[in-house]
């Protein structure tokens, strides 16, 4: 079935700034919740929210195989269950009722009054139910900056990671959308200096830049999927601020990995933006040495252009974009990781959610954490308003962004925020 959604040439009758993240093209999936408490699924068009649900009861999907209650739930998660053909039919109506050669609902006063809504008058939601969160450490400049801070400059990588995708199971009930205040976590911390723990705030505050898919149901328990089916699978990827207390990681982390340094936040970017969307920002990954076992190895372009950027906003004060890094930088594909997750017989569900690992570029001022960008504090970042920053301060507001460009469109995450406020 072809994506008519992403004609290039497509115009709205919906107003849409320039630069918008969300022009006609993009069609994303989202939950809101309306001025008159009513959740709904819907999707953005500029500056619009538009609620499927109302569009749904009103007809708009006619012909297209939907449960009455399709688009009127809290979260996407059956949505979802449906499958890509659903996906592809339901964002190909969207754009053709939003089409400007479309007067059905452009001029019907009555309907847009009950499907259109101004974004600043809806509050964005969790988009899906998370059963299940699984963070990915993909990027192979962030492992080997960590590698060499946190263990061996001569052997920063581990000799099983070009080997693999390495992940670790994180916690799906502490993931936030975008706009959650965090309360910076207390813990257990052994100072350089000490000669036995300590219990108090983290001191070493960070986030990490990443991006995070979100899967349709994948595999039965005991099965496992093949790497060139792994893509049926990815309904689409959202901005992930994956917070981390780099003390209680580090005093913890041996020998079971990550566990209360980042269990207690992670933050999503509300509107899940479709693979179909991004479909025109396909691009190679790094080329892969040594070649991996033949269950992972892919052929074709499975890496995705995504510009991506992290800012500080201090309290008060302007923001300071501190760095700029490319989703494309991944050196494990998302097929990959999702392949390697089910290859022991472990079943991914709707609505599960893969974190990529902190993003980090080439160059210094790419890296996609306060960790990386200040080398561990010893080369602190200087913000706009003159303050220094090695780790997040309190009030502090984290802001990330992404989003894909080519000479005709402008595909867009919005924005994936969330302030750190002092330890309770
Ligand atoms: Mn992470």
């Amino acid at each position: 079935m072809q994506i008519t959604a992403n004609n290039p040439d497509r115009k709205s009758w919906l107003p849409v700034a320039e630069n918008s993240d969300f022009p006609i093209q993009n069609i994303p999936f989202g939950v809101f919740l309306t001025k008159d408490d009513i959740t709904t699924i819907g999707t953005r068009i500029g500056d619009f929210a538009i609620d499927l649900s109302a569009l749904h009861q009103l007809g708009y999907f006619e012909d297209i195989p939907l449960t009455d209650d399709m688009f009127m739930q809290d979260s996407l998660n059956d949505f979802i269950s449906d499958g890509r053909k659903t996906w592809r039919l339901v964002r190909n109506r969207i754009a053709d009722i939003f089409d400007i050669e479309n007067k059905t609902l452009q001029n019907n006063d009555k309907h847009k009054d009950v499907i259109i809504f101004k974004m600043e008058d809806v509050e964005m939601l969790l988009p899906v139910d998370i059963g299940d969160y699984t963070d990915f450490y993909s990027s192979k400049e962030h492992a080997t900056n960590v590698g060499m801070m946190f263990r061996d400059p001569e052997n920063a990588l581990l000799p099983n990671w070009l080997h693999m995708p390495i992940g670790y199971h994180g916690r799906a009930s502490s993931v936030v959308v975008s706009g959650t205040d965090i309360h910076r976590p207390k813990g257990q911390l052994m100072p350089a200096d000490a000669k036995s723990p300590i219990f108090g705030p983290s001191r070493l505050l960070d986030f990490e830049l990443e991006m995070a898919f979100v899967t349709t149901d994948v595999n039965h328990l005991g099965e496992t999927i093949s790497i060139d089916e792994a893509e049926d699978y990815i309904f689409g990827m959202v901005l992930f601020n994956d917070w981390s207390a780099r003390d209680i990681q580090k005093w913890e982390y041996v020998p079971l990995g990550p566990f209360l340094g980042k269990n207690f936040a992670s933050t999503i970017s509300p509107w899940i933006v479709t693979m179909d969307a991004l479909e025109p920002f396909r691009t190679k990954s790094p080329i892969q040495n040594p070649k991996p076992l033949p269950y992972l190895r892919q052929s074709g372009k499975h890496a995705f252009d995504i510009h991506l950027q992290a800012a500080i906003q201090p309290e008060n004060s302007e923001e300071t974009i501190v760095s700029n890094t490319n989703f494309k930088y991944m050196y494990w594909t998302m097929n990959q990781q999702l392949t390697h997750h089910t290859i022991n017989g472990c079943n991914v569900r709707s609505g599960d959610l893969m974190g990529s690992g902190t993003i980090s570029g080439p160059t210094k001022d790419s890296y996609g954490s306060m960790l990386e960008l200040s080398w561990r504090g010893t080369n602190p970042i200087r913000l706009k308003d003159g303050s220094k920053r090695k780790f997040i301060e309190d009030n502090d507001t984290i802001i990330m962004r992404g989003f894909c460009k080519n000479d005709k469109v402008r595909i867009g995450f919005g924005e994936c925020k969330g302030k750190l406020l002092p330890a309770k």
